[in-house]
């Protein structure tokens, strides 16, 4: 028989549980030595390696080659320590951690392990997510899911304490991590994440540091030695400060001894008053935290009805202190803070994984939130008091984005860039949502666009993390749209294990289009700065070019403009007939959706209907559509006029003019494709089926009119008239201000 695990692989310590097929309940798989958690330290020893409590006594002991708190580093490629020469990752440490915690269990159980579900630090980026899934693999173990470690943790509390419509705050410090997570447990064992904090930089290493100064300070006092700049004699120090730290969670008062070369024994005396007054900064990082991630859910200290308590650092009595004055409530302590991440993981390993969701966000007085109107946050209703659910399968998991998704875009006025966000944070995931850009194409170069991945949603990316460049490539040259460019549809997704993955096609097309991860530049301080004039330079075949002489292409905002999303005016003027005749006229005359228009005239002698939108002259804009006038007849006298700028058409059942400032440019017949395009502040084109018919600059300044509108002149007739125009396309290269991620259709893999 094979079985599913789960896998907590912690900063300092890592543990593996599985649900006991007897019991059905997730239970800790001990190490050989028979401890529930594992040291994650590794030591290399005359080309051996060396895991459990050795290696961590090695390591406290100061030994060479002993390797300790590698997953801070999770996701860096640069080696994280040399041994004998040879360059080690965080990411191969992990996988040599995991590859002796699988064999390790395997050999306790006597089973071959299937799959696993793995924990990370909610606050992980998608390349640390990355690097976590690539390192089990790399272990031999099929990863099933990758999860939260404060999700895992409410799993396991939930599993026993199941509280209805409750808010409960995980909070996790850990050794190297802290993370600070929103839970909610709705109906039915559902169990959501609403919101998450975290760094990862913190925990309780930086309160081994801080023993470590008071250490250093009473050591050197105590003994007139430098003890600071001797290598060897920092070492000792350093090599008490957590078992110090431990015993001050217990004592008040620590007797720390050393022995020091050339000088003989020496004690000194740390109090707990000293250390919590030498730490309170630490917990008021975390404490801010827990308060954004309020603020984030819009909820306050007194919505939220239990505060979990993980992770070995939570056992300083100083985190409790904190936490009930910061809440005004003890906090949950009867979960194990080793064991109940690696429990949660166990829950997991043993369900479905979940669909990919389409991405629901509200616009609440111009700021986009996330929709939790199904999450039940906010419909303040009693807490059922907790109970124990019947079974594992009663229990499932929601969980959510942890932070926004942006590209790095260029604004309207083309001098600077900014981050346009295409998932925002605290969204149901896995999740997919794309956007429409515009992209000049090159006849001459390779067509490549920049995608810069931004994480966070701060409007400047430089304020944001860029985790990595997506290169596509293979766009195709369009030559009809070398002014306003093409369309690229950039596609996010953020899967199930907060990894995430990168789509792009051209145009309606629905192939992918190639795309390279690259690794985004170290300096990203250009995208801080105005665009100058030098980068800035496009030609009509280059399109806007961000580096001198390179292919890449950025990104620009591409708004596709229908009847609804922008404000068109409506005009119908229907004179009264002059023979004082009613004739039943109907109230609609002008109907315009999303793709299609359609004139319908009526019983009436004088008409002059439509739809106007007014662009600023800046604005570039393009309209395609196809056109079909032959329903018009046999009204006399009636046309379909259409007009961007300069540009006109008057159109009977027969066809008829394309005008150019006045001018005839093209005869046309009842039904053709027409495409009309200003940019550049005057520069006008007119293609007819494809081919450029006209074209002109004229300069103009202010508001420029795009109208579809029908007309006849004076005169009795009973004739009932139609006119079609549909494929209607249009885009503005302008931004009003709007939103429109929720429009552009998203695709599957
Ligand atoms: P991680 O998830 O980062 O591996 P853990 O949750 O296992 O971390 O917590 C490890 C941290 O907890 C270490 O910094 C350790 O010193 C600290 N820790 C463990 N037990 C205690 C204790 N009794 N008092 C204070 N800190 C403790
Ligand atoms: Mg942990």
């Amino acid at each position: 028989m094979s079985i599913s695990v789960g896998i907590d692989l912690g900063t300092t310590f890592s543990a593996v549980a599985y649900i006991d097929p007897k019991s059905k309940s997730p239970q800790i798989i001990p190490n050989r030595e028979g401890k529930k958690i594992t040291p994650s330290v590794i030591q290399f020893l005359d080309g051996e390696m060396i895991f459990g409590s050795e290696a961590e006594d090695a390591y406290n002991a100061g030994e060479p080659n002993c390797v300790a708190t590698f997953k801070r580093e999770m996701g860096n490629d640069e080696p994280y320590c040399y041994i004998d020469g040879v360059p080690y990752t965080s990411e191969k440490l992990s996988s040599l951690l995991l590859r002796y915690l699988k064999e390790n269990a395997e050999e306790v159980l006597g089973e071959s392990i299937k799959d696993a579900v793995i924990t990370v630090p909610a606050y992980f980026y998608s390349r640390e997510r990355e690097a976590t899934y690539r390192a089990a693999e790399a272990a031999g173990l099929k990863v099933k899911k990758i999860i939260d470690e404060p999700n895992a943790a409410a799993m396991a509390y939930g599993l026993t304490n199941w509280r209805e419509n409750a808010n409960i705050l995980v909070y996790d410090l850990g050794g190297g991590t802290f993370d600070v997570t929103l839970v909610h447990m709705g109906k039915n064992g559902e169990l959501s994440t609403i919101t998450t904090r975290g760094n990862h930089q913190l925990g309780g290493r930086d309160w081994d540091n801080r023993i470590e100064d008071l250490l250093f300070d009473r050591f050197e006092s105590e003994t007139d030695l430098d003890l600071r700049s001797d290598p060897d004699l920092s070492a000792i120090i350093r090599g008490m400060c957590e078992d110090v730290k431990k015993n001050l969670s217990v004592m008040t008062t620590v007797k720390a001894t050393a022995s020091f070369p050339n000088f003989g024994r020496a004690s000194v005396l740390i109090s707990r008053q000293e250390f919590e007054e030498s730490t309170s900064d630490l917990l008021e990082r975390t404490g801010s935290l827990c308060q954004a991630v309020l603020d984030e859910a819009g909820i306050t200290i007194k919505n939220v009805t239990d505060i979990l308590l993980v992770g070995g650092s939570t056992r300083m009595p100083q985190v409790s202190n904190y936490i009930q004055k910061l809440f005004g409530k003890k906090p949950i302590t009867h979960v194990n803070p080793d064991e109940a991440v690696a429990l949660g993981a166990a829950i997991q390993s043993s369900k479905k994984n979940t669909e990919y969701a389409s991405l629901s966000v509200q616009v609440v007085e111009g700021k986009k939130v996330t929709d939790r109107s199904k999450s039940g946050l906010n419909n303040f209703v009693a807490v059922k008091p907790a109970h124990k659910l019947d079974s594992i399968n009663s229990l499932s998991l929601r969980e959510t984005t942890a932070h926004a998704l942006g590209v790095v875009a260029v604004n309207d006025e083309e001098n600077c860039y900014y981050n346009e966000v295409i998932i925002p944070a605290n969204h149901p995931r896995p999740v997919r949502a794309a956007k429409r850009f515009r992209y000049y194409t090159s006849s001459t170069s390779n067509n490549t666009l920049d995608v810069y991945m931004v994480q966070g949603d701060n409007p400047n990316p430089t304020d944001c993390i860029i985790p990595y460049k997506y290169v596509v490539s293979g766009i195709q040259h369009v030559n009809k749209g070398e002014k306003i460019g093409t369309v690229i549809r950039v596609q996010y997704s953020y899967d199930d294990n907060g990894i995430i993955h990168v789509q792009a096609r051209q145009g309606d097309s629905n192939r992918d289009l190639p795309i390279r991860k690259d690794d985004a530049p170290r300096d990203i301080s250009k995208f801080g700065h105005p665009i100058n004039s030098a980068d800035n330079k496009r030609d009509s075949s280059m399109g806007l070019m961000m580096n001198h002489g390179g292919s890449g292409g950025v990104i620009h905002k591409y708004k596709a403009v229908t009847f609804s999303n922008v404000e068109w005016e409506k005009y119908d003027n229907i004179p009264v007939h002059p023979s004082g005749a009613e004739f039943n006229e109907p109230t609609i005359h002008v109907v315009a959706n999303e793709k299609q228009i359609e004139f319908h005239g009526y019983n009436v002698s004088q008409m002059d209907e439509g739809v106007t939108y007014t662009i600023d002259s800046n604005d570039d804009f393009e309209i395609e559509c196809n056109i079909d006038t032959s329903t018009i007849q046999p009204h006399p006298g009636g046309f379909l006029k259409i007009l961007l700028g300069i540009i006109s058409a008057n159109l009977n059942q027969n066809g008829g003019n394309i005008l150019l400032d006045g001018e005839g440019v093209a005869m046309v017949g009842s039904k053709f494709n027409l495409k009309m395009s200003l940019s550049d502040g005057g520069h006008y084109e007119v293609y007819v089926d494809g081919k450029l018919v006209g074209s002109k600059v004229h300069e103009t300044s202010g508001g420029v009119d795009v109208t579809f509108g029908f007309e006849h002149d004076s005169h009795c007739c009973s004739i009932l008239s139609h006119a079609y125009i549909s494929n209607i396309d249009m885009m503005q290269c302008a931004d009003s201000g709007e939103d429109e991620s929720a429009e552009t259709p998203t695709w599957d893999d």
